[in-house]
């Protein structure tokens, strides 16, 4: 059976980019994949350090996987459900696979990039974490990865990395079918990526440290309706549907096509030529009011001791799995 693998990072509660980019597609697939594919939904508690914790870790990491559970996820015997860092071969072979990485091809990574600007000393984690992505992607011989499109380039490192490493030692790895592919897979018409609600040319990040760029899951619904009324647009004055020139106005159909299940071709015919942008803000400020609405009072239903239940089952089994795999590597390798 072919397996498909995602994970979210437990660092704080997560945005509606991540619930509209990564949650939500993950579930439906799952859903709908689960009966013929292994579904490895874990928590990167150890990507998750690289950054600030908002929070308690803790309690960050039993919500993220609440948040799967909220958002419709249906468990079955072949959705495997596990922490990363109680699979100690995540580890293990992310140093294996860093003495296969090369610098350069390391600091060419975007989100590398991105998360070290403007630090005077970004941590070793912030560089390294796309080897310990690879790790967990390979461990599993996960075919399919339907992550963001900020992700995009990790997977394809991650190709490069298996390949490298069987090229060298032998048909180890099963390799990730290529980005273009599992754009496809997840059947989306293209890479989501919903934007910064205060500078669209950005996509929406937990990170970012502007409250108001950010529609967090656990805001209140009428604090995140304002926020949506006072998002940033343009001075066109005229509705119309084009990241390049006006992501902000872009943003919010797209966004409402995402919550309504409504193709952004019919939402854009709807709302194109609209002059008052005060219309759509509010009409899209109720769709994500009822959103989190219905979404917080699933969350509320869930218990810790449910989740821990989820995890523990799941790591029996990623542990077996891993493990074989960390062991035909270190044969590979020579270390065993
Ligand atoms: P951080 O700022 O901590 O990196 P993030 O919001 O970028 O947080 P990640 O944990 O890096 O979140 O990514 C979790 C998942 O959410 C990934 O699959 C990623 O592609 C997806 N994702 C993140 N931001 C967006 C967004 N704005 N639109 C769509 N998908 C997103
Ligand atoms: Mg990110």
């Amino acid at each position: 059976m072919k397996t498909i693998l995602t994970g979210i990072r437990a660092n704080s509660v997560l945005t509606l980019g991540n619930y509209l980019g990564a949650l939500l597609p993950m579930v439906r697939l799952s859903n709908k994949h689960s009966k013929d594919f292994n579904v490895n939904i874990f928590v990167p508690d150890l990507h998750s350090i690289i950054s600030e914790i908002d929070g308690d870790l803790q309690k960050n990491i039993i919500r993220t996987l609440k948040n799967y559970l909220a958002a419709g996820l249906v468990v079955n015997e072949n959705v495997h459900i596990y922490r990363q860092s109680f699979v100690p071969a995540h580890s293990e072979l992310c140093w294996i696979l860093n003495c296969v990485a090369s610098m350069g091809e390391m600091g060419r990574m975007t989100q590398y990039k991105e998360k070290s600007e403007g630090k005077a000393s970004a941590n070793v984690g912030i560089f390294d974490y796309p080897v310990l992505m690879a790790a967990d992607i390979l461990l599993y011989s996960a075919e399919y990865v339907p992550l963001g499109e900020d992700q995009f380039q990790h997977i394809e490192l991650t190709r490069n990395l298996a390949e490298r490493f069987n090229n060298k030692f032998g048909e180890v790895f099963t390799v990730p079918v290529e980005t273009a592919k599992q754009v496809e897979f997840m059947g989306v018409e293209k890479p989501i990526r919903v934007r910064d609600l205060v500078n669209p040319e950005k996509k929406m990040s937990k990170s970012t440290a502007s409250e108001n760029s950010k529609i967090m899951l656990d805001d209140a619904p009428e604090k995140a309706a304002k926020k949506i009324m006072s998002a940033t647009t343009d001075s066109f004055g005229e509705v119309k549907f084009d990241f390049d020139t006006r992501p902000g106005i872009s943003n919010l159909l797209f966004i409402k096509s995402l919550l309504t299940d409504t193709p952004l071709s019919e939402v854009v015919a709807e709302w194109e030529g609209e002059t008052r942008y005060g219309e759509l803000k509010k009409s899209v400020a109720d769709d994500v009011s009822n959103a989190l609405s219905s979404f917080q009072a699933k969350m509320a239903e869930i218990s810790d001791e449910d989740v821990l239940e989820l995890f523990k089952k799941g790591e029996i089994y990623a542990n077996d799995v891993a493990g074989q795999k960390l062991l035909d590597v270190q044969k590979a390798v020579g270390l065993r």
